[in-house]
């Protein structure tokens, strides 16, 4: 099948133009032998790569790229699919975008397409032009080098509790941290449920009568705080997933949850309520009476796994919430992926104009956290920070610059 794949990237360090051309030669060579039409656009930093061809070809060349050292900040910007070249075929043009005014570059790209039958409408065209014309950089976010960047693993304040702290042997949570990377604080802890012998979510719910699901799962949230005042929270918060329909069906929720948080020594202040978006949308009239009673007793509200399902934006135009949590699927491999990064980027702009605070759910490695903290994500969590841990809290692994390194003068988009 015939695909259009483009990428951008940033070369590492100068490159003369003898070294431009060479690497051109070369690209046109390999590029000839599969049967692959490139552009290269070059704006003295950063690449800009056009490849259409044999879809296994282009996926080929395009893991060489990423596998190649001297690109780095790879992100692929399209991936797509056609009926015909739209491109003529040819091994590979290059195109020196400092040779060009930037208002010049309409003029580059329709050099760069005269022989070709492709609209203005087209994907591949408008991005070109984009590159050309240097107005790219209005969308990218500057990150900085992971490289200038170290690890430090800080243990926490909080105690380990062990299995004698519950009322009832019913489950366990495990407690992960949720960290504030501007502060240098833990923000809160997400209370996850664990089955009697320590399995996961799911163990423990398919041991209880789908009847009474509901029930167990509000009464549960007594022993999350059990653990939080076991384990010492102090001033930090406690998150606590619910489904919409526990705080519906279930008379007095909220009276409940209130009871039980205030006799555990905690205030209803420190507690939020974590709801996934999907179920969010799916109850939205009942939910939305059990949203006014949780905030009307001071607990605050997090939409979970943000992206994930169908509610997305429209969700956000019926209510929202103190906290919005972007879901792993986004989240993973965010640093090398165009699309999720304008997603990602669309929501956190939207989330600072409505007052909400973004949560990066999933975030497993330092590429991740980098792109993620240079778009404004405030909070983050994710085995890259810390583990749940059953019945306590894991040392937090913080990034710290590299010393000597010049980690904010590394900023590049
Ligand atoms: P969630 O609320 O989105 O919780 C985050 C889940 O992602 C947890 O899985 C956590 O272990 C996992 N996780 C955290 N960081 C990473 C990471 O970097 N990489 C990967 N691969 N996973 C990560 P867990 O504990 O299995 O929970 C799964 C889901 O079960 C939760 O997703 C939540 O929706 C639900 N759940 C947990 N506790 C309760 C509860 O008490 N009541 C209800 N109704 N649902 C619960
Ligand atoms: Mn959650
Ligand atoms: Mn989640």
């Amino acid at each position: 099948m015939l695909s259009t794949l483009v990428y951008r990237s940033r070369l590492r360090g100068e490159i003369t133009t003898e070294q431009l051309a060479a690497l051109d030669r070369q690209a046109r060579a390999d590029n000839e032998a599969r049967g692959i039409t490139g552009i290269l656009l070059f704006d003295g930093s950063h690449c800009f790569q056009l490849l259409e061809g044999p879809e296994a070809m282009v996926q080929e060349v395009y893991r060489r790229v990423c596998a190649d050292l001297r690109h780095h900040h790879v992100v692929k910007l399209l991936d797509d699919y056609a009926p015909g070249r739209k491109f003529g075929q040819w091994g590979m043009k290059l195109f020196d975008v400092r040779a060009q005014p930037p208002e010049q570059a309409d003029a580059l790209v329709r050099r760069l397409v005269q022989d070709t039958a492709l609209p203005a409408a087209d994907r591949a065209f408008k991005l070109i032009r984009a590159f050309a014309s240097g107005r790219w950089r209005d969308h990218a976010v500057a990150v900085p080098d992971a490289a200038s960047w170290t690890f430090e693993r800080r243990p926490t304040p909080f105690r380990d509790a062990g299995p004698q702290v519950y009322s009832s042997t019913a489950c366990q949570f495990a407690l992960q941290p949720i960290v504030d990377a501007s502060t240098g604080q833990v923000s809160s802890l997400e209370a996850l449920i664990r089955s009697a012998s320590g399995g996961p979510p799911q163990e423990c719910f398919d041991r209880i009568p789908r009847d009474q699901l509901h029930r167990f799962d509000l009464e549960s949230k007594r022993q999350a705080f059990e653990l939080a005042a076991a384990v010492g929270i102090g001033a930090c918060r406690l998150s606590i997933n619910l489904l919409p329909a526990s705080l519906v069906d279930m008379p007095h929720a909220v009276d409940h949850l209130v009871e039980q948080i205030r006799a555990l020594g905690l205030a209803p202040q420190q507690v939020i309520v974590e709801i996934t978006e999907e179920e969010a949308l799916s109850h939205f009239g009942a939910f939305q009476a059990a949203i006014k009673r949780l905030r009307a007793a001071g607990i605050g509200l997090a939409i979970d796994d943000f992206g994930a399902g169908f509610a997305g934006l429209s969700l956000l135009s019926k209510f929202q919430p103190e906290k919005l949590k972007i879901d792993r699927m986004i989240v993973t491999g965010i640093h090398a992926d165009g699309p999720r990064q304008a997603i990602v980027k669309a929501v956190v702009e939207c989330c600072r104009s409505l007052g909400i605070t973004t949560v990066a759910e999933g975030v497993e490695t330092f590429d991740e956290w980098c792109w993620l903290r240079a778009a404004g994500v405030d909070l983050f969590q994710g085995f890259l920070v810390a583990k749940p841990r059953l019945n306590g809290v894991a040392d937090v692994v913080w990034p710290v610059p590299r010393r000597g390194a010049a980690a904010t003068a590394a900023l590049t988009p």
